[in-house]
């Protein structure tokens, strides 16, 4: 399956950016260098140049081997003389070679017309960072949740809800923190406005630091998105289904409050469906209780749910009321 060219186009950008970033690091390498050592600077014109005598020679009809052999000779000792600046300068041997970030395709994206890896992945990240884009990771953290919103007055259950969300929050940040390709679903639970879009955001902040790939979601948005791509017939290898289905941890906010249709129930079964059978971390959040659940999804779903994630119960007062007093 082919890339959408518009996207493709984006990360050879991206790609091309870096690579020129790189040689020009080089070359401020190289000038900082010169300044301090002019020999260093005679030696490098003195190599190219007889590259370039060297290759003239060849067309002219010398003998290549022979002339490649006096090129090697005479840049073997050009070559030593450098790096015995190098060295007398406390400077490492490649102190003048371009730092490409990848050694594969020195960040063309491409091996012999091949697309490489570097290149693919810069498809996928700016591709989840498009995903992304519409949510405020960067404004809900750990550091910004505040517990004392939360009541310490006992519920008719007996809890504490204080307690209760201390524990989620010590839960939720353990879980961020220590993430890995083995973490373990999340089904967060409760009514609005009582953290759970906060901690998840959190959770996505976080994880996207530490390098994982992390798509977070609104479930109305991204149905809305799904369907649209579904009606224009986008069915390139950068769909954003497979790349909900694909990243390392996908974060559904909100299930239960997009449109339901029969294909947004049968998108959200295989999404959530796909990641459990390929062992990928997912955290739902919902407002709905276990009753609406079992009224809204199929109970193939439900059971994917119940069997495969644990639940957090997010208790206490609507916390966003506690901010406009
Ligand atoms: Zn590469």
């Amino acid at each position: 399956m082919a890339y959408s060219p518009k996207i493709l186009k984006e990360a050879e950008a991206h790609l091309e950016k870096i690579r020129k970033e790189k040689i020009q690091e080089s070359e401020t390498r190289k000038k900082i260098l010169y300044q301090r050592f002019k020999r260093a600077a005679e030696i490098d014109m003195l190599l190219s140049k007889t590259a370039i005598c060297a290759a003239k020679s060849v067309l002219e009809g010398a003998n290549a081997k022979e002339e490649l052999l006096k090129l090697k000779k005479s840049n073997f000792s050009l070559q030593k003389e450098l790096n015995d600046i190098l060295n007398s300068a406390g400077l490492p041997l490649d102190y003048l070679e371009i730092k490409y970030n990848c050694s594969y395709c020195n960040d063309t994206g491409y091996i012999n017309g091949k697309i490489c890896n570097c290149l693919k992945k810069t498809i996928k990240q700016l591709a989840y960072e498009k995903l992304n884009k519409l949510s405020p990771l960067s404004l809900s953290t750990f550091e910004s949740f505040n517990l004392s919103y939360y009541p310490r007055e006992l519920t008719s259950n007996g809890i504490e809800p204080r307690a209760k969300m201390e524990k989620i929050f010590k839960f939720c940040k353990d879980y961020a923190y220590n993430f890995s390709k083995d973490s373990k679903n999340l089904f967060m639970q409760g009514a609005t406005g009582l953290g759970k879009t906060h901690l998840s955001l959190a959770i996505a902040s976080t994880v996207i630091d530490i390098g994982y790939n992390v798509i977070y979601t609104s479930t109305p948005s991204i149905i809305s998105k799904l369907e649209k791509e579904r009606f224009n017939h986008i069915n390139s290898e950068d769909n954003s289904e497979n790349h909900l289905i694909e990243c390392d941890l996908l974060i559904l906010d909100d299930l239960g409050t997009e449109f339901q249709t029969s294909f947004s129930n049968a998108t959200v079964y295989n999404i959530i469906n796909t990641r459990i059978m390929y062992r990928r971390p997912t955290i739902i959040s919902t407002n709905l209780s276990a009753k609406e659940i079992q009224n809204s999804y199929s109970q193939r779903l439900v059971s994917r749910i119940m069997g495969n994630y644990i639940r957090l119960y997010f208790l206490g007062h609507d916390i966003r009321q506690n901010y406009i007093k």
